[in-house]
């Protein structure tokens, strides 16, 4: 596949200088080996090594073996410390990377040994991203609270309402929730409630949903909720019996999909790259954002899921560049709208910039959604 490091030098800089928007990322997920040295350093007693964290170029896991490697990172990730510190190497790390606007994701937790609460866990993410911000770093960062499908309802209910508390009182920091977890575990009906009650108190909705086989009845059914943003959606267009049902549902409605590479062929609930449903997706030009989903345990960054996408599926500079451009449509802090695009476009077209000359003139003025010959997708023109 692509060689993203060793070849042509300048096509990495160009996916790194690219600024970009990250909507699918779980913070545990996403700590680097960097940052997972220090923490291992620092518990020498659970006999964690690296291996156990992520899954290198070329290795696959099962599912299920994935969410044990997220277990192994709870592990390490016990005490508001920790969490202060991985939530700003994150930051740090996407902003090195060229993105200017982050959501994170994460499950409040908490840990009896080290007298860490629900509460604690979300205030320590939250300080983690003021700090960032004193820091100047070129980012806006922004944060979902998720619900664990494996908590069940209740659990899920006490969620809701700490996300509510902090949606009202971070000034827009917190400003949504997010439904994920190993999806073979607890049914969606079971999660209505708590996610109806989020939804009417102003949350946006960002559901991890057809990621296995098999699941229409219950995709509908969190469909059926009009989410703001759906994660992987995997299976919504496999071809199963009445699943064109269900993309006709999406396009109706158009909720983004949030659509990471990487993470699905490591954990081989997509085949190949090549049958990647981004392909489907964006030939038939639906709002599709690319994202890592776990960027620490698939060792990845988001400008390497440019790159794979563009590779894989023929897109030009131009279609890149607008597809990282026309992800701003779909981010969860609106506001930020009026103020952005213009720097956005800015920032691209610095004097000097390998982009100049081979684009002249390509400077949208606005973030509305700009269609472009898609026919040079595999298999989808
Ligand atoms: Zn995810």
């Amino acid at each position: 596949m692509v060689e993203a490091e060793e070849q042509q030098p300048w096509k990495t800089d160009f996916y790194s200088e690219l600024p970009k928007v990250e909507l699918h990322a779980h913070l545990n997920g996403s700590i680097s080996s960097h940052t997972m040295k220090k923490l291992i350093a620092q518990k020498p007693d659970l006999k964690i090594h690296d291996q156990m964290t992520v899954i290198d170029k070329g290795k696959k896991r099962t599912l299920e073996e994935c969410f044990q490697m997220f277990q192994t990172v709870h592990q390490l990730t016990s005490s508001p410390e920790d969490i202060l510190m991985v939530t700003k190497d994150v930051i740090k790390e996407f902003a090195d990377d060229g993105v200017k606007y982050l959501e994170l994701r994460s499950t409040p937790r908490r840990e009896n040994a080290t007298g860490m609460t629900k509460k604690t866990y979300v205030e320590s993410i939250l300080e983690g991203i003021k700090q960032s911000k004193q820091e100047n770093l070129d980012i806006d960062v922004r944060y979902l609270i998720a619900v664990d499908r494996r908590g069940g309802p209740l659990v899920a209910k006490e969620t809701v309402k700490l996300a509510e508390e902090f949606f009202l009182s971070t000034e827009g920091i917190v400003l949504g929730l997010d439904l994920s977890g190993d999806p073979t575990v607890g049914q969606a009906k079971d999660f209505m409630e708590p996610l109806l009650e989020a939804k009417k108190a102003g949350l946006k909705l960002a559901l991890h949903l057809s990621e296995i086989p098999n699941q229409k009845k219950e995709t509908q059914i969190l469909l059926d909720l009009l989410p703001d943003r759906i994660g992987h959606g995997t299976f919504l267009n496999s071809g199963e019996r009445g699943s064109l049902d269900l993309v006709d549902f999406v396009r109706q409605h158009r909720i983004p999909l949030e659509l990471c590479l990487t993470s699905n062929v490591k954990s081989q609930t997509v085949p190949s790259y090549d049958q990647h449903h981004f392909g489907f997706w964006y030939s038939i030009a639906h709002p599709s954002v690319i994202c890592t989903d776990d960027k620490g345990v698939f060792a990845t960054h988001l400008s390497q899921e440019y790159q794979l996408a563009a590779e894989t599926f023929n897109l030009t500079q131009s279609q890149v560049w607008d597809l990282s451009y026309e992800s701003i449509n779909y981010i969860f802090a609106s506001e930020l709208w009026p103020h952005w695009s213009p720097g956005w476009g800015k920032k691209l077209f610095l004097p000097g910039h390998h982009w100049m000359g081979q684009q002249p003139g390509h400077s949208p003025k606005h973030p509305s959604l700009q269609r472009r010959d898609r026919s040079l997708v595999p298999g989808h023109s």
